[in-house]
């Protein structure tokens, strides 16, 4: 199994990447946020969601652990799972780990991608002529940049000594980010299926 995990600040192409990879190596891209809006359209939890998301709170560890780890554990049997937007605190990352060892399964690559806080500023700006999102406009992305770096710190720290750990830089085009995480990615593959 190929098991991914993508950090990346706002603009960096998380997103975008997370897809590709997805549709490449048939991963199950598993969106903690796609997750927790897919609950406060239908699950029983909504409720709890709702009053965190609009307090402007991440959700509470407890609430998006058990809900990240039953959708992954339906996923057990695919290619792989792309983590995106998981983990965000230092207790989902532990957590993370110990699923996935009682599951047996392998944790491949950290993902790091990096940009420069002047060019988040200059796409999310750009983005936000098109894409509608409230959230993408100069007054927030300042906050949202430093809160990301705030919030990942800890995180990349964690991971950076995992032998899969890959800092990958943001500011190139779309395809030649791709290809560079492909071009770590691709060998051992191999390697693990031959
Ligand atoms: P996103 O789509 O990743 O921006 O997530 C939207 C919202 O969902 C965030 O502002 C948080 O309230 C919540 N959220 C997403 N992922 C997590 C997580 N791993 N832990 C806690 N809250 C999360």
């Amino acid at each position: 199994m190929l098991n991914i995990i993508i950090f990346g600040p706002p603009g960096a192409g998380k997103g975008t990447q997370a897809k590709l990879l997805a549709k490449r190596y048939g991963l199950y891209h598993l969106s903690s946020g796609e997750l927790l809006r897919q609950e406060l359209h239908d699950g029983p939890l909504a409720e709890k969601i709702r009053n965190h998301q609009t307090a402007g709170e991440l959700v509470p560890d407890k609430i998006i652990i058990s809900l990240l780890e039953k959708a992954a554990r339906k996923k057990k049997s695919s290619p792989g799972i792309l983590f995106d937007g998981y983990p965000r605190s230092l207790k989902q990352a532990r957590s993370l780990d110990r699923f996935l060892k009682r599951e047996g399964l392998p944790l491949s690559y950290i993902i790091n991608l990096t940009l420069t806080q002047a060019e988040s500023i200059k796409r999310i700006v750009a983005r936000g002529k098109t894409s509608g999102r409230v959230d993408d406009n100069r007054k927030t992305v300042l906050a949202r940049f430093a809160g990301y770096r705030q919030e990942a710190a800890p995180l990349l720290d964690y991971y950076r000594d995992h032998p899969g750990y890959l800092e990958i830089d943001g500011h190139p085009p779309i395809s030649e980010i791709f290809r560079a995480i492909r071009k770590h990615i691709e060998p051992a593959k191999k390697r693990a299926t031959s």
